[in-house]
């Protein structure tokens, strides 16, 4: 047991065995959906649980909770296929279009392999969430399975765009929604989940309809809407006031178009981020004399599989994506085969969005003040 294992912390104290000493097999139980990791609970081997210090200033008024150390050993053995591993990487696919011209064309892919894609996904165990969701840390994904969140750029009308049939108004076929709303019927259990990060643009998703009612089809239908500022700006040499302008006027027009829906998340265009002083004005800002506030800002360009909403390197303002292509190193394709090979590196979902489960060798890389009212789970990989 390393000497970082000793200090985890459990931030509900309904963990604490010395305030609920009952709660024993709750806390290893893991959830009813969880059937692979019912027996968790008979195989406990240690538990330990030693006051310790603080780890940091609570900033939101709520009652400081007590903390406690707690040490959960587990045999690997008993966890049958599921080892969950809630630090690994979560990919954030980047798309833009389906309309790829050529094959060296690293932002775009053509139908057939959008179709491909997805095929594969779900084929290899991974399973649709929100962006929001991601964000929230709120990872619903069935215990064994890898959370992935899909994303389009630029709101393209190969991405979506709607038309008229049988008097109402449906995806254009072979948008990219509608490819993913066909998935989804056929494989209910992938989910339906995208976010769209939009500019301005009046031909954002061009086609039949408004742009209120464009919008509004894909809030009824499980997708989302993000801030990819108003005109697709270039943010590294731009101003507070340009970036407040260009994130607070978009913002705005989706309010407007889609009142009820609050967004979440930013892209920078062309991958630019503001300098670092003026960075978090993206997230934070005033326009018009409306705030406007969001939680992550996602990369674009060739970045990278994600860290867990838990992880220490973890940063808000810096959120890679996978480009959806299969075109370099890093991209979709190239993060199959690496799966493949490091399937220790996914991800794994314990089935339980309250728990936070991990093999004990990735303790090192928890960001304990990210845990909030989770539960930790830390379990033992023995060789066996
Ligand atoms: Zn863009």
């Amino acid at each position: 047991m390393n000497n970082f294992l000793k200090r985890c912390l459990c931030a509900a104290a309904a963990l604490c065995a010395a305030c609920a000493p009952d709660t024993r097999e709750t806390m290893v139980g893991l959830g009813t959906e969880a059937e692979s990791l019912k027996g968790l609970s008979q195989i406990v081997e240690q538990f330990d649980s030693v006051p310790i210090e603080h780890g940091a200033e609570q900033d939101d008024g709520a009652e400081p909770q007590e903390e406690a150390v707690y040490t959960v050993k587990i045999e690997s053995t008993a966890l049958g296929t599921v080892r969950p591993n809630e630090i690994g990487h979560i990919m954030i696919i980047m798309f833009h279009g389906l309309d790829r011209n050529s094959a060296s064309e690293p932002y775009m892919c053509t139908v057939a392999e959008f179709k491909n894609f997805l095929q594969r996904l779900y084929d290899e165990g991974f399973r649709t969430i929100s962006l929001s969701d991601l964000i929230n840390n709120n990872i619903t994904t069935p215990a064994g399975y890898t959370p992935v969140v899909l994303t389009f750029d630029d709101g393209l009308a190969t991405a979506f765009s709607l038309t008229t049939a049988e008097d109402r108004l449906v995806p254009v076929p072979d948008c990219a929604v509608d490819i993913m709303d066909r998935f989804a019927e056929e494989h209910p259990d992938f989910g339906r989940a995208a976010t769209f990060f939009i500019n301005g643009r009046i031909q954002t998703f061009q086609g039949e309809g408004t742009l209120a009612e464009r919008m509004q089809y894909l809030l009824d239908n499980g997708y989302e809407i993000g801030n990819h500022t108003y005109s697709h700006a270039r943010l590294l040499g731009a101003s507070a006031a340009e970036i407040q302008s260009e994130m607070g006027r978009l913002d705005q027009l989706v309010r407007a178009a889609a009142p009820d829906f609050q967004m979440t998340a930013m892209a920078y265009p062309y991958g630019e981020r503001p300098v670092l002083e003026l960075r978090q004005y993206v997230l934070d800002g005033i326009y018009d004399g409306m705030e406007y506030h969001y939680k992550w800002a996602l990369k674009e360009g060739q970045n990278g599989a994600s860290a867990a909403p838990n992880r220490s390197n973890f940063d808000p303002l810096a959120v890679p994506r996978v480009r959806g292509t299969a075109t370099a190193p890093t991209d979709l394709g190239w993060y199959f085969d690496y799966y493949s090979q490091h399937p220790g590196a996914r991800y794994i979902s314990d089935g339980n969005p309250n728990v936070i489960a991990i093999p004990e060798s990735a303790v090192e890389n928890l960001n304990l003040d990210s845990l909030g009212a989770k539960d930790l789970l830390v379990y033992e990989e023995t060789s066996s």
